[in-house]
């Protein structure tokens, strides 16, 4: 099989590339994901035609990048990323459309970071595989009209939200990828500890798994780091107790919360009287970008239950309470 070839990626470096699984088959969980897809690929693959777009969306960290990687692989296709910061004008496109091969897949990044402007662009490209650009301004401007190849974009975002009506509804395949259960998380980190050769106990792949909040980045970082632990520390086997303690020094507590998580859920609490409170104001105090907030750090606590989201904004439950043993302050009757 020919090996797609990654060309200009403005991510540079992928520095997941050693445990990235490389097919489909070699992932592991979205199981219903996968036989959606595994139907429109054979598909494809039986019509000789080329797939129609596809979008990812979901936090980051749960597959987006392995899925977009793997698929052309599947498909014997080209692959070409970019990512919606880098389009920041029309123009920007250009290269990337006029360069495809036909089937080839063209993957963007944080498509919802593209400007309108150059969304409005995606749109003839997706549909018609035509470009038209204009060249010039005012009076002078001309339109030209170039034919692309039948190619295949692959968008992912964390925020299907924010997608303009008009390109989410180019997409023919929307995904959603959610959370892993710890079962799925055991399984990636054993994988990889082989991998990385890592003499890692059971107890530990599942001490390691329930602490990665659902998340398989999460997993292989912790992973790498009760690794570095046990090396350095315990002569390098990765028992329970050492991954008990590496995670410890890390911060990382028994629900997988890390600083910032925890931080996020006191400032609620202390600043903000448990809530209800905008994200805005959070992000604020916290001197954090209001999209870390939102996409990083709120979707596995709202999935925890630790918070939840009300139409006068975000409220702490008593759980989170309960798990930072904190006591609520008795609110005065409104
Ligand atoms: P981002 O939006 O931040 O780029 P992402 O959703 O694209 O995140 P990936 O980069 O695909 O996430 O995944 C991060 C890492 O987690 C991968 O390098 C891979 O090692 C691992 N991983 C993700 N999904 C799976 C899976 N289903 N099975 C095994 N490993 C996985």
């Amino acid at each position: 099989a020919r090996e797609p070839i990654v060309t200009e990626s403005p991510l540079g470096e992928d520095p997941e590339r050693d445990l990235r699984p490389q097919r489909i088959a070699d992932m592991v969980g979205q199981r219903e994901v996968m036989q959606r897809l595994d139907i429109v690929l054979d598909a494809a693959r039986k019509r000789g035609e080329p797939l129609g777009h596809i979008l990812f969306d979901g936090p980051p960290g749960l597959g987006k990048t392995t899925f977009a990687t793997c698929i052309p692989r599947e498909m014997n296709v080209p692959l070409v990323t970019s990512s919606g910061p880098a389009l920041k004008a029309p123009k920007d496109l250009i290269p990337y459309l006029t360069n495809l091969e036909e089937g080839a897949v063209l993957f963007i990044d944080e498509i919802h970071r593209m400007p309108k402007p150059v969304e409005e662009y995606l749109y003839t490209a997706m549909e018609d595989f035509r470009l038209d650009i204009v060249l010039g301004e005012g009076v002078n401007a001309r339109t030209i009209n170039l034919k692309l190849k039948q190619f295949t974009l692959i968008g992912a975002t964390t925020r299907a939200g924010m997608l303009s009506g008009p390109l989410r509804d180019r997409f023919h395949i929307r995904e959603h990828l959610g959370f892993y259960t710890v079962e799925e998380l055991v399984e990636i980190i054993r994988r990889n500890s082989r991998k990385l050769q890592i003499p890692l106990t059971d107890e530990a792949a599942v001490e390691i798994a329930r602490r990665s909040r659902g998340t398989p980045r999460v997993a292989n970082n912790r992973l790498r780091w009760v690794r570095d632990y046990a090396d350095s520390k315990a002569g390098g086997s990765a028992t329970l107790e050492v991954a008990r303690a590496a995670l410890l020094m890390a911060g990382v507590d028994v629900l997988g919360l890390d600083k910032q998580d925890r931080g996020y859920l006191e400032t609620i609490i202390r600043v903000f009287g448990g809530g209800p409170v905008g994200v805005d104001a959070v992000a604020h105090t916290m001197n954090l970008a209001t999209d870390t907030l939102s996409d990083e750090v709120e979707p596995f606590l709202l999935r925890s239950e630790l918070v939840v989201r009300t139409p006068r904004g975000r409220v702490v439950t008593t759980k989170a309470y309960q798990h930072l043993q904190i006591k609520p302050i008795e609110k005065p009757k409104e």
